[in-house]
């Protein structure tokens, strides 16, 4: 018998104890814990002895690159983390690619507020417990002259609580030109069914009239909604009903107006491809009782849903049960603090980046493209998330020959640059890039061209 086992090849291949114990392995072992590389270590073996019984044999070099083929095997097995990521797209709100960036001085103070204890419900003037909005709601009265404020995880969870909390499970009347889907299941008719209302359509696709909605109220009815149609226009032979025509309807009615205005625009901005977008500011202001929007879009912050509106109202979300359930947690708190004093302070967000300083912006340009051996050209941003789609902002791009596979080594690099193709071209379009990031973007690219520095 001991000869026979000293005759099978597979007697030459190592214990999983001795591939274990080998400094490769170990430094494995201290990044992704013993158990992971331990099942992993066991399979390479298994690997390697199938080879070995194909082949006739372990060779003596069966345990070169076994700590590499370890290291594979459990990257694989983990998948790849989140990555910081540059986005030369010029689409600032990129839903693929986290939608809105926190202005980097909001940023700053999160690992301080994440990593240890905060006063997320703790009053510390008097020791009470004090309620997660209360930040959050003063600041967006401030901001809105809303009455009142709640925040949810995000729009879809503000406009879901608001129908459940105010509505259900009595009538919600919509315009049939604002039954829309907005990007990844997000359909009005389906959140209005989940949210335990019934929908009443009313109107058309292209004209909806105030009698339309007027004729529509009957003794079930428990709310009207209007909907910012986001990534949808609908354009020609069209009629809709401005929010104080609506707003005065509900008010005779003694019903709510409730407002997706979607993209958690709190104020007026002057650009011409926002100025059409109704501010959630105007549409208190138009007499809506009601309004949600979003954090991570036009806010610039977190992930979150935006509820504002009158006390009542918001008292009746706030006090739902599923408000428990709808909740954000502490991380898009401290996000959303930072960023909504921010706009009281009417300090900069990477908003404003998409509208740079002329001058200073071709010249940025023109020194990344001479660095990266591109030109300049002229060249389309988008707001994104759904906002403004179909206004371009034209500007000054990077450009670069190069397609699909450049396109492809850029995402593969440190940092991931991601770019786009226009034209047989790849463009750069550094709106959506912090300035500060310029150094990293110029080492990618020359990698990704392979003539680094
Ligand atoms: C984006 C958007 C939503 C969805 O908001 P989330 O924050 O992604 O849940 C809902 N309604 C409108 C009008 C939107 O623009």
């Amino acid at each position: 018998m001991p000869s026979q086992q000293a005759a099978d090849p597979r007697r030459r291949l190592p214990s999983v104890d001795r591939v274990l114990a080998a400094p490769e392995v170990q430094r494995l072992v201290e990044l992704y814990g013993r158990e992971l590389v331990g099942v992993q270590v066991r399979s390479a073996l298994a690997t390697l002895r199938e080879e070995a019984l194909r082949e006739g044999g372990a060779g003596p070099g069966a345990e070169a690159g076994l700590a590499e083929r370890i290291r594979r095997l459990v990257e694989e097995a983990l998948g790849p983390p989140l990555r910081r990521v540059l986005n030369a797209t010029g689409v600032l709100l990129h839903t693929n690619l986290g939608r809105a960036p926190l202005a980097p001085e909001v940023a700053a103070t999160l690992p301080g507020l994440v990593d240890a204890a905060c006063d997320l419900e703790l009053e510390l003037a008097d020791g009470r417990r004090g309620d997660r909005n209360r930040r959050a709601e003063r600041l967006l009265s401030l901001l809105t002259g809303a009455e009142a404020a709640v925040v949810a995880n995000n729009n879809a969870a503000a406009l879901a609580l608001a129908v459940a909390a105010v509505a259900a499970p009595g009538e919600v009347i919509v315009s049939r030109g604002e039954l829309v889907e907005i990007g990844g299941s997000f359909r009005i008719p389906e959140m209005l069914a989940a949210a335990g209302a019934r929908l009443v359509e009313v109107g058309t696709t292209n004209r909806t009239r105030l009698d339309d909605y007027r004729r529509a109220i009957g003794p079930d009815t428990r709310m009207l909604l209007k909907v910012h149609p986001s990534n949808y226009r609908i354009v020609g032979f069209t009629a809709g009903v401005a929010i104080a025509q609506l707003a005065g309807l509900a008010r005779e009615r003694g019903l709510p107006l409730l407002v997706d205005e979607g993209a958690g625009l709190l104020r007026p901005r002057r650009e011409p491809q926002l100025a059409d977008h109704p501010s959630i500011s105007e549409l208190l202001g138009a007499g809506a009782h009601l309004v949600c929007g979003s954090g991570d879009k036009l806010l610039g912050g977190p992930q979150a849903g935006l509820l504002v509106g009158a006390r009542e109202l918001v008292a009746r979300c706030r006090n739902h049960p599923l408000y428990r359930a709808l909740r954000p947690s502490r991380l898009a708190y401290a996000a959303l603090d930072g960023v909504l004093r921010r706009h009281v302070a009417g300090a900069p967000l990477p908003l404003d980046g998409l509208w740079p300083q002329p001058e200073s912006h071709r010249a940025r340009v023109a020194a990344v493209a001479a660095a990266v051996g591109g030109e300049v050209i002229e060249a389309d941003a988008y707001v994104g998330g759904g906002a403004a789609p179909e206004a371009p902002i034209r500007g000054p791009v990077v450009a670069l020959p190069g397609e699909d596979a450049l396109l492809a080594r850029l995402r593969a690099g440190e940092p991931p640059v991601v770019g786009y193709l226009r034209d047989g071209r790849l463009l750069l379009d550094l709106r959506t890039v912090a300035a500060a990031d310029d150094a990293a973007l110029v080492a990618a690219v020359g990698v990704a061209r392979g003539t680094p520095g």
